[in-house]
């Protein structure tokens, strides 16, 4: 989206207090990136009347700031445009599991329907079959065929005299004798949408009944996809969308529209030629990516889902009256694990860059079971006063915990480092800046 709305975003992120003419001008400037993007109007219209509605009296959550949440509205919303969660492949009752490749030609169908047998292998350990039922172009057939080769999976073929619907019905039953779970079926595409592709296609389908026909579009093509969306859907009643070349799409207007004019969701996202860059479609990351504003929003995200609310502000209390332990720190051990390595959760805080000189702030997973056994160590007066725990004192806890002094000792140094920063980061929570601006 423009700059001028992302200036406008980060304007209203510090923000302690928002005012009606913050949200009529950061709604002004979501309406025109919007309409930039080549997103429908109507689309616009309605969500710039949700926005408004939510961003004046919504509840209050506390861990954000009043710019944040406003901020966190038009995510929400944008998301919310996407198709809210993030939609998963059908699983037939019975396999093979038929999946049929739509769209128009050089949209990514061939390319596509590598990455998703790629997909379906890596991440949910099935064993599919790609089937090459585009039979007017003897090349579709090859490309298909040396994808198929590049990933060691089976391509049924036949070449360009027999009809799709035929090739189709046997690579089933080759599917069922092979014990293949699932079928990907690449079919033809035209340049632009005509009878005689939506006859073909029609037929596959009616012979096929499969369980998903995914529509492959090209997002740069933009509101022409949103276009191509629906004639296809009206003709095929699609499952869902993959959207390809998203990685040559800044604007995402393509992405914001489809879903909202076809009610069809966008299962998939292109994001680049290599047969791995194909990734589940994400409608918030997506939303977070249109706003360019990712850190901001994994922020909102870690602060929504992984912490329990009550826990969070009981925390919250400690660390602003500086009384955080060691024992807290245990007791948040398991929530801190959830939310990641905690470097990680450093770097997403606006202004993190600046404390990318603090080595001691790093810490990676395996440290964390250190950590754990070092803290599990100490008594629970060293634990409360860390303050305590002197030379030979660290030698018993290194002992115990099967680490060595040095290791106890950088532990006590990142605990203190650490404490300093909550405090810090609380106290400007107070100030003017907002929450989670770091000095
Ligand atoms: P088809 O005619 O619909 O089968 O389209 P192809 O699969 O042959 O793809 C057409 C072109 O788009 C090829 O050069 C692909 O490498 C390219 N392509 C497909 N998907 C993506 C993508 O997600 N990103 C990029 N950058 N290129 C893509
Ligand atoms: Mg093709």
């Amino acid at each position: 989206l423009s700059e001028r709305l992302q200036e406008t975003m980060k304007k209203i992120t510090g923000k302690g207090k928002v005012s009606e003419a913050d949200v009529k001008e950061m709604t002004r400037e979501v309406r025109l990136a919007l309409l930039e993007a080549d997103v429908n109007y109507k689309v616009v219209k309605d969500l710039i009347k949700r926005i408004k509605e939510r961003a004046v009296g919504q509840e209050v959550m506390e861990s954000l700031t009043p710019g944040q949440q406003v901020i966190k509205v038009v995510r929400d919303e944008l998301t919310e445009l996407m198709g809210g969660e993030q939609s998963k492949i059908a699983v037939a009752n019975k396999p093979p599991t038929v999946i049929m490749m739509v769209g128009l030609q050089g949209a990514g169908k061939t390319t596509t329907t590598g990455k998703l047998a790629n997909h379906l292998r890596k991440n949910s350990n099935r064993n599919p079959l790609l089937v090459a039922a585009d039979v007017y172009r003897p090349a579709a057939i090859d490309q298909l065929e040396t994808l198929g080769e590049q990933l060691d999976l089976p391509v049924y073929s036949k070449g360009t005299e027999a009809n799709p619907v035929d090739i189709a019905n046997e690579a089933i039953e080759k599917a069922k004798a092979e014990h293949h779970d699932y079928v990907i079926i690449d079919t033809a595409g035209r340049l632009h949408v005509d009878e005689d592709l939506m006859d073909e296609l029609q037929q596959v389908k009616t012979n096929m009944n499969p369980d998903e026909i995914f529509l492959v579009v090209d997002s740069m093509t933009g509101q022409d996809a949103v276009n191509v969306a629906e004639s296809f859907d009206s003709q095929l009643d699609i499952s869902g969308v993959i959207l390809t070349k998203l990685d040559g799409d800044t604007r995402g207007g393509a992405a914001l529209s489809i879903r909202s004019v076809t009610g069809k969701p966008i299962k998939f996202a292109g994001m680049g030629e290599k047969l791995d860059q194909l990734e589940p479609f994400h409608p918030d990351r997506m939303a977070s990516r249109i706003l360019g504003m990712g850190d901001v929003f994994s922020l909102i995200e870690k602060a929504e889902t992984e912490v329990d609310e009550k826990k969070a502000k009981e925390m919250q209390d400690k660390m602003k009256s500086a009384s955080f332990t060691f024992e807290d720190f245990l007791e948040q051990m398991d929530q801190v694990k959830n939310m990641g390595p905690l470097d990680e959760l450093v770097n997403m805080m606006p202004g993190a860059n600046k404390m990318k000189g603090m080595k001691n702030m790093q810490m990676d997973d395996k440290q964390l079971s250190h950590i754990e056994a070092i803290i599990q160590s100490m008594t629970k007066k060293e634990r409360i006063e860390p303050n305590i725990i002197n030379a030979s004192r660290k030698k018993r806890i290194a002992q115990g915990s099967g680490t060595s002094v040095a290791q106890v000792n950088r532990l006590l140094k990142q605990f203190e480092e650490m404490k300093k920063m909550m405090k810090q980061m609380t106290s400007s929570k107070k100030g003017k800046k907002g929450g989670m601006n770091l000095p």
